[in-house]
């Protein structure tokens, strides 16, 4: 059996060798580094995919979010509403640029904003909403649109793990993940789904107007050479980057696809465990599953951790995603976050582990790593 990893990115190395090869040295060749060709192609490229108008790269899903936040004008004081169970940078960024986190709930079963808990926390100061689709699902975003409408708030979609990933409207209608509320950012970061071989990320918006700012931002603020209106950064996507992102983009539907596979796999192999819960699907999305994660329906100490240590022992990569929720993290705490209580994300933080889950699996890999998970319980 070959090595089992929790991503395989040298096997898909091997597959588009030529191309990938071919696409770095053509840039070295160039030497355009900065801003050259590629960088242009692919956000074409990638707008066309998305069916978005615009599409700004830049440095990390991380800055994504930080232009996002500074190109809506956002004030310090002003509240963000973000899910606590998320990866730190969604919320990280808010309090860098003095803006008030404001955790919140997620649903049980999609661990995705819970809507009523949306609803319940926002006070005049509320000025954004930042969904995080999570694992590869997307938020009931309708719902979160509709709150949003009611309040006026802008909606910042953190789609770092939910790239290709499709929302069904009640209407029928069908947009990208990431392309429905005012902003949409994600990552390139190499384990991503749309990974590149370094950092990379990126910003959507249907707003022209908004999408003059964002790119102004990443920037450092400038209207035209020299002339610097606003306060920016300098964030901006490598064109090898870019370059390798143009290939792996063409195989982006392809390898979704197998991850479902991978998926449907486990999920036929746990169905009916009582304590074992694999990832719901709610039917207003397709997930494009960045992440396996099961829940340990059980309250049994220590039986989430004790499964960890026996896959690693038998050389099964798995991770807890994420171990500390926002509102539990110590960077947060002059922001009020100690008697914050959300009892799901507290409980979901505590039965949570993710199984390996990429285009590369075989079934001999599936089958050694389900006969053990479901094995512990016996
Ligand atoms: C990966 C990730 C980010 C940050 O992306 P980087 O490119 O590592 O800065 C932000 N939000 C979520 C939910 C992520 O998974």
């Amino acid at each position: 059996m070959r090595p089992i990893q929790m991503v395989d990115l040298k096997t898909e190395y091997q597959r588009l060798k030529t191309d990938i090869d071919t696409a770095v040295i053509n840039v070295i060749d160039s030497a355009a580094f900065i801003n050259g060709k590629p960088v242009q192609e692919f956000s074409k490229a990638l707008s066309s995919y998305l069916d978005v108008k615009h599409v700004i790269p830049c440095a990390n899903g991380t800055d994504a979010l930080q232009i996002a936040m500074m190109a809506l004008g956002l004030k310090p004081g002003d509240e963000v509403i973000t899910p606590s169970f998320t990866y730190i940078a969604t919320t990280e960024v808010v309090a860098l640029l003095n803006l008030k986190p404001v955790f919140v709930e997620v649903d049980k079963q999609t661990f995705n904003i819970d809507v009523e808990s949306l609803r319940k926390a926002i006070t005049p100061k509320t000025k954004a909403i930042v969904p995080v689709h999570l694992y590869g699902q997307t938020c009931d975003m309708e719902a979160v649109m509709q709150v949003a409408k009611e309040y006026n708030l802008a909606v910042i979609e953190d789609n770092a793990q939910s790239i290709g990933g499709d929302y069904y409207f009640s209407d029928g209608s069908v947009k990208k993940a990431g392309t429905i509320g005012t902003i949409g950012t994600t990552s390139f970061y190499p384990a991503k789904n749309l990974g590149a071989y370094g950092d990379g990320g990126a910003i959507f918006t249907n707003d022209d107007a908004l999408a003059q700012r964002i790119m102004m931002t990443a920037n450092h603020g400038q209207s035209k050479r020299y002339y610097h209106d606003v306060v920016g950064c300098n964030s901006r996507l490598d064109t090898i980057q870019a370059a390798i992102l143009n290939i792996r983009l063409q195989h982006l539907d392809a390898n979704i696809n197998a991850r479902i596979k991978v998926a449907d796999f486990y999920d036929a192999a746990f169905k009916g465990h009582a304590i074992i819960q694999s990832p719901f699907r709610a039917k207003n999305n397709r997930h494009v599953f960045h992440q396996y994660t099961l829940i340990l329906n059980s309250d049994k100490i220590g039986l989430r951790d004790g499964l960890s240590a026996y896959l690693s022992e038998k050389k099964i990569p798995n991770m807890i995603y994420y171990p500390v929720p926002g509102h539990r993290q110590k960077m947060f705490e002059s922001f009020g976050t100690k008697g914050v209580d959300l009892p799901v994300t507290d409980w979901l933080t505590e039965r949570v582990i993710s199984l390996p889950i990429h285009p590369e699996m075989d079934n001999e890999q599936l089958e050694f790593i389900t006969e053990n998970v479901l094995g512990y319980f016996k």
